[in-house]
């Protein structure tokens, strides 16, 4: 029997006069993830987009890329029929709702006739199949007001539709709709989470990673384009910055009181992170920080971050606990590159006892024989690779 998938988006249908921008910018992300498994016909009709394939496809794996399509509230497969009459409808929903209604103790039918020259009217319809249905599978029941399952008959011009087979969607706003933010993204399992959150609300994602070979190492790097890749499965396209961080690390080491190492390191990454921002257009940064995780993420150590930054930062996991947040990096599969063993910038020179009260003024007065401006002016000379990642086909 030939399907096709239908879609129902979700807080797109609230956005008035933009609407049409909106559903467009998901048709466009729809057609880019499908576009590896063939090709697709795609209408929209009322606040339902409709996606059938153009040759053979794959509609398990279908299903499964569009579930992680943001701005998809709903999906479902759904049977065609092409003969136009009630005997061949009934006969198609009995085999293809076969899977649903044989366990199913209670389902009602709706029926929608945009085809008004069809014989029948929708609550005669509804009726017929429901009866049929009825006498197909017991001992099933109708339940007009909490059915297990809803039975849509659609009567269309060229057809009919028959689904039942309701699937949730990953739900938020199509990649894209909300503007750019640069992700500072290291190789743990925080910040590629906090990446899929602000995906999730539209926000194109570019990333930045701050590299320091030789105390990083290539497979630390290649781990971090990894993780960008399953971002990218939600988020579209990530364009990627990989900044070469060793000398000023090494200035920091040489130069700064030890207890502040890791705060005047995260000072120099914000700073960087906004350059790179505004010349990206990037509206906002967005980090993996949480309350109290780590030295440099009490209160008092993230207004000596926020100081150096002219540009939001939206922090999406500030008020999860570890758990929440790994329960998250396993759903965007994610969690298992996470953990491997690889080191990170942030590792190399550690502070055996950093202030966690740290003051403003006490840390820039740690910074001051660093050459701030120098060090920042020469990294973004010559020390900054740009490259696109894409998820994996
Ligand atoms: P994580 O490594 O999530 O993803 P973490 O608990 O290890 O988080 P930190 O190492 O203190 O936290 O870093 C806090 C945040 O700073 C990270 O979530 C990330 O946004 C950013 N960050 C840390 N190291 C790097 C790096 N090497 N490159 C880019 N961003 C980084
Ligand atoms: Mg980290």
């Amino acid at each position: 029997m030939r399907e096709i998938i239908l879609i129902k988006n979700g807080e797109i249908a609230l956005k008035g006069q933009n609407r049409a921008t909106f559903e467009d910018m998901l048709i466009r992300n729809i057609r880019r993830r499908l576009k590896p498994l063939g090709e697709v016909g795609i209408r929209k009709a009322q606040s339902t987009i409709y996606i059938e394939p153009k040759g053979q496809m794959d509609l398990d794996e279908a299903v499964e890329r569009l579930q992680k399509v943001f701005g998809i509230a709903m999906l479902e497969r759904a049977a065609v029929v092409e003969e136009k009459d009630m005997g061949s409808i009934k006969a198609a929903a009995e085999e293809y709702l076969r899977e649903v209604l044989g366990p199913a103790r209670t389902f009602k039918v709706e029926a929608k006739r945009a085809d008004k020259d069809f014989p029948l009217k929708s609550p005669e319809i509804s009726r017929e199949m429901g009866g049929f249905l009825l006498s197909k599978f017991q001992p099933l029941r109708v339940d007009v007001h909490a059915p297990e399952v809803t039975v849509t008959v659609e009567i269309r011009d060229f057809g009919a539709y028959i689904h039942a087979k309701r699937i949730p969607g990953a739900g938020g706003m199509p990649a894209g709709s909300s503007g750019r933010g640069l992700l500072l993204l290291s190789g743990g399992i925080d910040s590629p989470v906090a990446g899929y959150m602000l995906a999730k609300r539209g926000v194109g994602i570019h990333a930045i990673h701050f590299a320091a070979p030789p105390y990083t190492s290539e497979r630390a790097r290649d781990k971090v384009v990894e993780l960008a890749a399953k971002v990218a499965e939600y988020a579209g396209p990530v364009s990627m910055c990989v900044v070469q961080f060793t000398k000023i690390q090494e200035e920091i080491r040489d130069k700064c009181p030890e207890e502040f190492f890791t705060l005047i390191m995260r000072r120099f990454m914000m700073r960087i992170a906004c350059r790179v921002a505004r010349h990206n257009h990037c509206d906002a940064l967005i980090t993996g920080e949480s309350v109290g995780q780590v030295a440099s993420q009490t209160m008092m150590a993230l207004q000596c971050t926020d100081a150096v930054c002219d540009l939001p930062v939206f922090r999406p996991v500030i008020g999860m606990d570890k758990s929440e947040i790994i329960e998250l990096a396993r759903k965007i599969d994610t969690f298992e590159t996470s953990i491997l063993p690889y080191e990170d910038c942030c590792t190399v020179f550690t502070p055996r006892h950093p202030k966690t009260r740290p003051h403003l003024d006490q840390v820039e007065a740690a910074e001051g024989k660093l050459d701030v401006q120098g060090l920042i002016d020469e990294v973004m000379e010559e020390g900054l690779e740009f490259f696109k990642v894409a998820a994996e086909e």
